[in-house]
């Protein structure tokens, strides 16, 4: 024997289909597809195949994911170890892996649990390649992508979003990646992005094109070059994006042995595509017995973007877009979710199964956002605003007695902090624009404090300046002196 690892991959294909939320009609998957032709509904992906997956039960399911969790192949340690569940159709030649998924849960240290009231873990999926979990979503997007290419021989195709942060970041990482026949561009609304945003895209090669206007006007342009032009358009609005994010709850499960009794997981909703992923990804698993309880779910709004809010309010009658307001979770500051059908439907089926109080949206305040986000972060975490939101509702449903007993909670930091550093910066400083309506809490702003000038320092001396440094120091600090003088 050689000694090389065999590689992993299943015989297993299933038959991938877009099918339309609204009319009910399907298109085969080798096409670029992002909106149904006959009635100009929203698609999701099935498998049309995927009642055959049934011949294995659970615990064989469970084994399998369980084994390839241990091999030594990318392939088989990240989102696609879940092959079968998600993208059936594409081959090992086309998946793109760029180290995506496989992001930890970070237990609350016990003085945050206690602060809190309940036990609970963030899943860290900033700790993905570009930094959010759009990774996830891209990987499986730009594998299918690559195999259309292959399919239909393309020498030229464009890769185009329209975003203001994460989902550009991630785009234009695995489209520079990818490389020939691969052209990547990004549409930006002129003046609304900061230099740390247009950073990744840049940085990762990506045409980037200004717009006048906002996000949304940006979007319908990019929707007219999908329905005109050789384009794969990267906005979650793609349901192979979908796909890939429900790997998100498959890890869930794994990470807590296929265990889900006493679990609610919380989740931050923007364009509500991560949100659809995760009700997909449960269900799946629980239609094959591969868990045989669902976990309660979460999605949390800010109250300055809450268009799902108002619609379980209403009893699910009407929904409208809502005109958002400032938010400092930027990233799910969305009025006009584009996953809305796909939540809809899947909410349904949700609650079918495991009862109304299966899946809720939650409302919280700007103020409860930013003050959670830095209560997380100084006890350890590295949640980015829309990961202070999922604490924000876990404390909003504890409030409203809505969770307790024995459950744990797990709650989506979708981004790394980093990226979102800005807000913390402008907490600290007290210079949040007033639209946000948060009022900094001294108690959770950190400054730098300067001690000495240069001139004080010149003036002192080498020496001298060293020895009033750190008695000053002490001083501040109450340092005790060392024993042996
Ligand atoms: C995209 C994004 C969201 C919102 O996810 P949706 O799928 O649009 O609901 C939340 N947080 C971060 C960091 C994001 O990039
Ligand atoms: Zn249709």
């Amino acid at each position: 024997m050689s000694g090389a690892i065999a590689p992993f991959f299943p015989d297993y294909r299933g038959k991938m289909e877009y099918y339309c939320l609204d009319c009910g009609q399907s298109r085969g998957a080798d096409e670029l597809l992002y909106a149904c032709s006959a009635c100009g509904g929203t698609f999701l992906l099935r498998d049309a195949d995927f009642d055959k997956l049934r011949r294995m039960d659970g615990a064989a399911w469970r084994e399998v994911f369980d084994r390839r969790a241990g091999e030594k192949t990318p392939l088989a340690r990240g989102i696609f170890r879940y092959y079968e569940l998600m993208a059936p159709a594409l081959e090992p030649e086309d998946l793109v892996c760029l180290g995506e998924g496989h992001t930890p849960e970070v237990e609350a240290s016990k003085a945050l649990r206690s602060i809190i009231g309940l036990p609970f873990a963030y899943k860290n999926d900033g700790q993905n390649p570009s930094a959010s979990f759009k990774d996830r979503g891209m990987a499986c997007a730009f594998s299918h992508l690559k195999a259309m290419i292959r399919k239909h021989g393309w020498t030229e195709v464009l890769a185009v979003c329209a975003s203001t942060g994460d989902t550009s970041a991630a785009a234009a990482m695995y489209a520079a990646h990818l490389g020939e026949p691969v052209k990547s561009v990004v549409l930006l609304p002129k003046g609304k992005v900061t230099a740390l945003q247009l950073a990744q895209p840049l940085g990762s090669g990506a045409r980037v094109l200004e717009l006048p206007g906002v996000f949304d006007d940006c979007m319908k342009v990019v929707e007219y070059l999908a329905g005109h032009y050789r384009v794969a358009l990267l906005n979650s609005k793609n349901a192979w994006r979908i796909l890939g994010q429900e790997s998100y709850a498959y890890e869930i499960a794994q990470w807590h042995d296929w265990n889900m009794e006493g679990l609610c997981i919380f989740v931050p909703i923007g364009n509500a595509g991560n949100i659809t992923a995760v009700l997909s990804g449960f269900l799946k698993l629980h239609t094959l017995d591969i868990i045989s309880n669902l976990p309660r779910i979460f999605g949390v709004q800010s109250a300055h973007a809450d268009p799902l809010c108002r619609y379980y309010e209403s009893g699910e009658k009407e929904f409208f877009p809502v005109r958002v307001r400032s938010s400092v979770a930027q990233a799910a500051m969305i009025g006009a979710p584009v996953s809305f059908p796909r939540v809809r439907r899947l909410a349904v089926e949700y609650r079918r199964v495991a009862g109304d109080s299966a899946f809720q949206v939650i409302r919280v305040a700007e103020q409860d956002i930013m003050d959670s986000m830095l209560l997380a972060n100084r006890h350890g975490h590295i949640a980015c605003t829309q990961g202070g939101e999922s604490l924000a509702g876990l404390r909003a449903a504890l409030d409203l007695g809505l969770v307790g007993g024995g459950e744990y909670a797990v709650l989506d930091s979708t981004a790394h902090m980093l990226k979102f550093a800005d807000f913390q910066n402008r907490y600290f400083a007290g210079e949040l624009e007033r639209e946000y309506a948060v009022r900094s809490d001294p108690a959770l702003v950190n400054l730098p404090l300067s001690l000495f000038s240069q001139a004080e320092k010149d003036a002192l001396g080498e020496e001298e300046y060293i020895r009033q440094a750190g008695q000053g120091i002490a001083g501040l600090l109450n340092l005790c002196g060392r024993a042996d003088g």
